[in-house]
């Protein structure tokens, strides 16, 4: 999938944000949704999504749309970091195949870090167990700023 072209409405996160395939949220709004990954690089990851916009990367995203995600994305990566304790985060954006993009609606990664662990690669870790999911994304989101 290259950098231009149509967005594609059976993408997972589209059919996530349609409520056809579930997901653990973190929490949302009207504008976006914060949620973990299914296949986490480390413990916590989360993934940030716009609801609204059909962009497939940054490259097409609205600007308003992307300075409500990048907020988002800092509230999320200051709940991460309160109810994780990590060592640091790293946040993580790809666009197009050949940039290491997978699924074609723009999104953010936040995933912490620890100096004493490494970290599992992009697109090939387990899938992880919806219960541990669900206990994760409850400490996130009960470290949140409010609105
Ligand atoms: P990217 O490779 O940057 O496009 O990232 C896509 C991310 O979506 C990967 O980290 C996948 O692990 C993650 N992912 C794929 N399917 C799901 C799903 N159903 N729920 C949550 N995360 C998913």
């Amino acid at each position: 999938m290259s950098l231009t072209g149509p967005y594609d409405p059976n993408n997972i996160f589209a059919r996530i944000l349609r409520g056809e395939t579930p997901a653990v949220t973190v929490w949302e709004d009207d504008h976006v949704l914060a949620f973990m990954d299914v296949f986490p690089q480390s413990e916590g990851h989360v993934l940030v999504i716009s609801k609204t916009s059909r962009a497939r990367n940054l490259l097409e995203v609205e600007p308003d749309v992307l300075t409500r995600l990048t907020a988002a994305v800092r509230r999320t990566a200051r709940a991460v970091d309160r109810a994780l304790s990590p060592d640091g985060l790293s946040v993580m954006q790809f666009n197009g195949e050949a940039g290491g993009q997978t699924v074609f609606h723009l999104h953010f990664h936040i995933i912490p870090r620890w100096a004493d662990r490494g970290l599992k690669g992009h697109r090939d870790g387990p899938i992880a167990e919806p219960a541990v999911l669900r206990a994760q994304a409850a400490r996130i989101a009960a470290a949140l700023d409010p609105d």
